[in-house]
C-alpha cells in the first residue's frame, strides 16, 4: 500500500455498494466478472454483502460477498473456521498478498480492485479524512445542490427525535411509568437552558409532582418549595420576600420531609441576568402554577401558537425588580421570551410528544411533532451559524434539528462514507 494512503474496508464497501468499480473486472484466475447487483450491505457480523448477484465467466451466481483490504485478512479475522463464510461467492480485496482456499481443492473466486476505480475518489476521500476544518467537507458545501440536504432532513430529524425519546423512556421507567411525573421532570431540565439543566433535573427529582400539586393554586407556596429545594433560601435576608419564602419552605419541608439539593451549585457565571437560574426557577414556578397541575393537556393542543402562549409565562411581581434575592434592580417584567419558549418547545415538548407517539403506537402524534418542527423558525446557535457560513441553511426548526444531528452523528465521527452529502461529493453521479 502506498505511503499515506487511507485504505479501509469502509471505503472498499463504499466502492462496491455504489458500483464505483471498473465494469470490466477479472478475477485472479482470469475469469470475467460482472456485478449484476452488489447485494445488501450487512453492517452486523457475517459477510459484508448478502444476496449479491454476479456473472463469473458465463455463469450467474447469487450469494454473499466478503471484502478485505488484504487477502490475508481472511485468516486474520478467522473466517476459515467460521461456517457463516461457507457461502461466499466472491472475495473482494484491495491487495492480494496470499491465495485463499476455503475447502480442499476448491477456492472461491477473488478479485483484486487496487487499480480498478478512479483515483480521484480516493484522493477526495483522503482530503476529507485529513481535513481539520469545522467539518471535513466545509469547502465543498457551497457547490452542493440544496436538495441533497433538504430531502434527507426529515429522516435526520426523526433520528434525533428517536434518540431523545430513548432518553425520555429511561426517565419514564425511573418514574414508574407515571406520565405526568415524567413530563414534569423532563420539562424541568429544559428550564435550565443548558448551563443549569442538571440542577433543574435534580430539583424536579427532589420535589415530587404530587407534593407540588397540593399547593399548585398558590404561587407563593410553589416558589417557596422550588427555591427552598434549590437550596437558595438558607441565608439571613434583608428583604421580607425571601425571608417569608424561607419560613414557608421550612414549614413545608418538615411537613413533607423534603431535602434540598446540594450536589451541584447553580451557575450564574457568564449568564445574562435574564437567564439567571433565579429567574428561570421563578418562571418555572409560574408555568407550573399557570397549568394548575394539568400538564398533559399542553400536548393535546393542535395549534403551536396556543402551546407557545402557555409556555410564555411571566415571573411573579417580586422579580419585576430583582434578578437575585435581596438585590433590587430597575423595573423589568421577567417574561419567558419567544426564543426561550421556542427552545422549550423544540427540546422539551416536541421530543416528549414524539415519545408519546412511539409508546402509544400513534403515528399521528409523531406526525404532529414533526409538523410542529416544520412550522417553527430555524434555531440560531453556533452550530447552525457555522452551517450557514458553509452554505447550508436550515429553513425551519426541522431542518436545524437535522443539521445538529448531521454534525453530531456524522461529521464529528467522520462518517462521510455513510452520509448522503459525502456520497454526492465522492461519487457525483
Ligand atoms: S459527514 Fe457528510 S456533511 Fe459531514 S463532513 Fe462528512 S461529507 Fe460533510
Amino acid at each position: 500500500m502506498e505511503n499515506g494512503t487511507i485504505m479501509s474496508e469502509e471505503f472498499l464497501h463504499f466502492l462496491w455498494k455504489f458500483r464505483l468499480l471498473n465494469p470490466n473486472l477479472q478475477t485472479v484466475s482470469g475469469e470475467n466478472l460482472v456485478i449484476l447487483h452488489p447485494g445488501e450491505h450487512n453492517t452486523d457480523s457475517g459477510p459484508d454483502f448478502f444476496n449479491s448477484r454476479l456473472k463469473l465467466g458465463k455463469t450467474t451466481w447469487a450469494g454473499n460477498v466478503e471484502i478485505h483490504v488484504r487477502a490475508s485478512d481472511w485468516f486474520r479475522h478467522h473466517h476459515e473456521t467460521d461456517r457463516v463464510y461457507d457461502n461466499i461467492i466472491l472475495h473482494v480485496v484491495y491487495e492480494s498478498d496470499i491465495p485463499i482456499r476455503v475447502k480442499e481443492k476448491e477456492a472461491f473466486q477473488t478479485v483484486v480492485i487496487k487499480d480498478q476505480f478512479s483515483a480521484s475518489i480516493l484522493d477526495h476521500y483522503e482530503l476529507l479524512m485529513m481535513n481539520h476544518q469545522w467539518i471535513p467537507c466545509y469547502n465543498q458545501l457551497k457547490n452542493l445542490s440544496p436538495q441533497v440536504f433538504s430531502l434527507w432532513a426529515p429522516a435526520l430529524a426523526v433520528e434525533r427525535l428517536h434518540t431523545k425519546s430513548l432518553k425520555i423512556k429511561k426517565l419514564w421507567e425511573n418514574c414508574q411509568y407515571d406520565w405526568e411525573e415524567t413530563l414534569y421532570q423532563h420539562l424541568a431540565s429544559n428550564f435550565g437552558f443548558n448551563l443549569n439543566n442538571l440542577q433543574f433535573e435534580l430539583l424536579a427529582k427532589s420535589l415530587p409532582l404530587k407534593v407540588l400539586k397540593r399547593h399548585i393554586d398558590n404561587l407563593f407556596q410553589v416558589e417557596a418549595l422550588l427555591f427552598g429545594q434549590a437550596g437558595m433560601l438558607e441565608k439571613k435576608w434583608l428583604e421580607d420576600y425571601p425571608h417569608q419564602l424561607f419560613q414557608e419552605y421550612e414549614f413545608l419541608r418538615q411537613k413533607y420531609q423534603l431535602h434540598p439539593i446540594q450536589e451541584y451549585p447553580w451557575r450564574f457565571l457568564r449568564l445574562r441576568p435574564s437567564n439567571f437560574p433565579t429567574i428561570r426557577i421563578a418562571q418555572w414556578a409560574a408555568f407550573l402554577h399557570k397549568m394548575k397541575g394539568h400538564y398533559f393537556c399542553i400536548l393535546e393542543d393542535m395549534e403551536i401558537e396556543k402551546i407557545l402562549e402557555k409556555i410564555s409565562v411571566c415571573a411573579s411581581d417580586y422579580w419585576n425588580h430583582h434578578y437575585c434575592f435581596d438585590r433590587p434592580s430597575a423595573f423589568q417584567t421577567k417574561v419567558l421570551g419567544a426564543q426561550s419558549a421556542q427552545l422549550i418547545m423544540i427540546n422539551g415538548l416536541i421530543p416528549f410528544m414524539y415519545f408519546l407517539g412511539e409508546e402509544k403506537s400513534a403515528p399521528e402524534i409523531k406526525e404532529r411533532s414533526l409538523n410542529f418542527l416544520q412550522q417553527m423558525a430555524p434555531e440560531k446557535n453556533s452550530i447552525t451559524n457555522h452551517w450557514n457560513q458553509a452554505g447550508v441553511k436550515g429553513e425551519n426548526a426541522l431542518q436545524t434539528q437535522a443539521l445538529l444531528e448531521l454534525k453530531q452523528s456524522f461529521c464529528d465521527r467522520k462518517y462521510c462514507l455513510k452520509c448522503r452529502i459525502g456520497i454526492k461529493i465522492l461519487a457525483p453521479i
